[in-house]
């Protein structure tokens, strides 16, 4: 089979991500890149990051579909005087494309939190929000809270985050809420779901706290990267697919590289 071009991939995956259905502050779709060009490898990441693109141009890729847009609002230039005007300049003279799917991809079913939820092995998932953001499930056999911790520290790439915990540690989980990504929106679906604990990204002090004195489920907040990373393998297999269907083939790499922003983690002494 071969190569599809990037016009190609483009359609593929919009047909699994529609632009129509991102929140309407965001930024997705194709950002460089002629639709005319030969895409034979794709770099899946999260964050369209300069260590994104060291990775991209060392891989010889020809696209990079990143979940997070480069540019989020309105801009007059790319000029290299900035770190997303380099991204922008480094990807073009590496003949390298971008190509967001975001929101769009977070509310799509398999989705950024269906991808999630497999990775945490949920089963008997359905949507957590009416709109599609989030997912409810459940693991067999119900484990305890602690146990059910460390299972996601296992199922998810290490950070310097890592995973934290807020509830009774031992209380026996059986439901789970998940929402990839910022999900602090939906703590009182999570709880009205149902669900013994919910895991999910950006949670705050007193938004936690407030959560858990209302009576709200158990928490697990993961590093935002590491909620989304699962999507990349997920939707990299679908796009494989798609394209296949249509009688060509790319070859996918999934970033290696944490673009999670803490580099180190201390836990005080006392
Ligand atoms: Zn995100």
């Amino acid at each position: 089979m071969a190569a599809p071009s990037l016009a190609d991939v483009v359609d593929a995956l919009e047909g699994r991500y529609p632009v129509t259905t991102a929140a309407e502050w965001d930024a997705v779709g194709l950002v460089c890149g002629d639709p005319a060009m030969t895409v034979s490898s794709i770099l899946w990441a999260v964050d369209p990051t300069s260590v994104v693109v060291d990775e991209a141009i060392d891989a010889g890729v020809d696209l990079v579909i990143t979940h997070h847009p480069l540019f989020l609002t309105g801009v007059h230039s790319v000029a290299a005087t900035d770190a997303k005007g380099r991204v922008v300049h480094r990807l073009l003279e590496s003949g390298i494309a971008l190509y967001c799917a975001h929101t769009n991809a977070d509310v799509a079913h398999p989705g950024v939190s269906d991808a999630l939820a497999a990775a945490l092995g949920l089963g008997d998932l359905v949507p957590l929000d009416p709109s599609g953001l989030g997912c409810v499930g459940t693991i067999d056999p119900a484990v305890s809270l602690a146990d059910f911790a460390a299972q996601v520290a296992a199922a998810l790439p290490s950070t310097h985050h890592g995973v934290r915990v807020a509830g009774d540690t031992a209380h026996l989980v059986r439901r789970v809420a998940v929402c990839g990504g910022s999900g602090d929106g939906l703590l009182v679906c999570a709880t009205a779901a149902g669900a013994d604990v919910y895991v999910t990204a950006d949670l705050k002090h007193h938004r936690t706290l407030e959560h858990l004195e209302d009576g709200g489920c158990a928490l697990i907040d993961v590093a935002h990267w590491a909620s989304e990373w699962p999507w990349l393998a997920q939707a990299a297999v679908l796009l494989e697919a798609d394209l296949a269907i249509q009688g060509s083939t790319v070859g996918s790499i999934v970033s290696a590289v944490p673009t999670d922003p803490w580099a180190m983690s201390i836990r005080g002494a006392h």
